[in-house]
């Protein structure tokens, strides 16, 4: 069963505490592009414009309560850039939501969707609220006011929406619905991830990671490794853990550990089997949060380790797919020395200080705005199939998307052979030259 409404609340909160207290991720953002402005020796006015977001718009959300009471939520959007093309972000439901977590997130949008050269730009928004305790009937009032409160300023040529934390189809449904009887006409492009049967994309929920694994193929194949003789240890098990293993399992591999969030204990677990995980049985014990069932593993015959023993396994491949700031100063000498790749199937899994440890390793990195890049490459093909009202089968969506992830990943591999750059600079060199060009080129700095 894959995930619905995204991320536990404990699970959130928890990961939102640790940054919070550790850093501020607008400041780390505008520090990695201080370093690649540098490196691609940006003239200052370039840097002003790119550095932050060209537009915000923040705003109160009236909704009444079940219970007859008014209750006002706080509200935003945050637009980085649009030189290559219209905006495109998540909107997350978040009881700890910041402003600069939007920010960052907004600008990691735009050098993704250049990385694998998509036209559009960066954005994202958000509310704070915790949709736990409200009924779908609230719910479903604070989208359609989150949409009556941004609708001049969003759209499917303008900023186009999507689910992100704690988010889901159902909602994108009701923003959709919102946002046509406003400008009173079918704008099915206006919103991705709806619902398959109301414009959704087919591919969608495989996309993120099936393409992770596309990635991963790519770098073994550039390692003269074959996947059938490599094992694998995943951390999570939602919607990117899911379609990561269940991929890399039907190209030969061999996945032996994954983690899991237990919110009954407060705390993550790992289940490893040596011989293999079976997909179909961990994930008849796996809620749509992603949450294993632990007892019921252990009834399977899983051995269950304490979560952070998802990095130490004796396996050639790491792929973290759960949450940020996961392969840290502290975590990442853990590593066990067998483990050739990391593939960040999450956004922001790995810290700077974590990054300098694989390097000095020798450990190789598919960085997240490549590695996960392929959720919002297809929802770039639901906007486009959603403008033109004529959607595709299948197989067109993954084959159209797997050569685009090749594309990214041949054109980052260069870079970082030509300047002799880790990975992950070299996507961020890719993806801040082709924005600053485009800003350059249309004259704004
Ligand atoms: P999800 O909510 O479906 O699943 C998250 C999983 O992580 C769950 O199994 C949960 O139990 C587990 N988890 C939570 N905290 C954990 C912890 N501390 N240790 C171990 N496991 C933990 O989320 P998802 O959609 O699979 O997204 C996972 C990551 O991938 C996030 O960083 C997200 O931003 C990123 N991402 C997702 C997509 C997408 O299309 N879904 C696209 C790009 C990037």
């Amino acid at each position: 069963m894959m995930t619905v409404r995204k991320a536990t609340k404990a699970a959130r909160s928890k990961s939102t505490a640790v940054s919070e207290k550790a850093y501020n991720p607008f400041e780390i953002a505008q520090q990695q592009f201080n370093r690649i402005a540098e490196l691609l020796g940006l003239d200052e006015p370039t840097r002003d414009f790119m550095r932050n977001p060209v537009r915000e718009y923040h705003f109160n959300i009236p909704v009444r309560m079940d219970h007859g009471g008014m209750r006002i939520f706080r509200g935003f959007r945050v637009q980085h850039n649009d030189a290559r093309g219209p905006c495109k972000g998540g909107v997350r439901f978040h009881p700890l939501e910041t402003i600069d977590t939007i920010r960052a997130l907004a600008m990691w949008m735009t050098w993704k969707c250049a990385v694998v050269d998509i036209p559009l730009g960066g954005s994202k928004g958000g509310i704070i609220c915790d949709p736990h305790n409200l009924s779908a009937h609230e719910i479903e009032q604070l989208c359609r006011g989150w949409v009556r409160q941004i609708s001049r300023d969003v759209g499917p040529f303008m900023d186009v929406p999507a689910p992100d934390v704690m988010t889901n189809a159902q909602d994108m449904l009701w923003m959709l619905d919102e946002f046509e009887k406003i400008h009173g006409a079918k704008y099915p492009g206006f919103i991705t991830g709806k619902p398959v049967s109301v414009g959704g994309s087919l591919g969608r929920k495989e996309a993120t990671g099936y393409m992770v694994i596309h990635t991963v193929r790519e770098a073994l194949n550039e390692m003269n490794l074959k996947p059938e003789n490599t094992t694998a240890s995943i951390q999570g098990f939602g919607n990117v853990a899911q379609y990561s293993l269940d991929l890399y399992h039907k190209i030969g591999g061999t996945v032996i550990s994954i983690s899991s969030w237990d919110p009954a204990d407060n705390k993550t677990f790992c289940c490893r089997k040596k011989t293999g995980i079976i997909f179909d049985e961990i994930n008849s014990i796996t809620d749509p949060w992603g949450t294993i069932n632990r007892r019921k593993a252990q009834d399977l015959g899983y051995e269950i380790l304490p979560g952070e023993a998802w990095l130490e396994q004796d396996v050639d491949i790491l792929i973290p797919a759960a949450v940020e700031n996961q392969i840290t100063a502290e975590t990442a000498p853990k590593i066990n020395p067998r483990v050739k790749l990391v593939a960040e199937g999450a956004n922001g899994p790995t810290t700077p200080e974590g990054d300098l440890i694989l390097d000095q390793r020798g450990i190789s990195l598919i960085p997240d705005i490549l590695c996960n890049a392929g959720g919002v490459t297809c929802s770039y093909f639901e906007q486009v199939q959603g403008n033109m009202n004529y959607y595709w089968e299948e197989k067109e969506v993954l084959d159209k998307l797997s050569s685009k992830m090749s594309s990214a990943f041949y054109a980052v591999r260069e870079v970082s052979k030509r300047r002799k750059l880790p990975m992950r600079d070299s996507a961020y060199v890719l993806a801040v030259d082709r924005v600053a060009r485009a800003c350059k080129d249309r004259g704004w700095c």
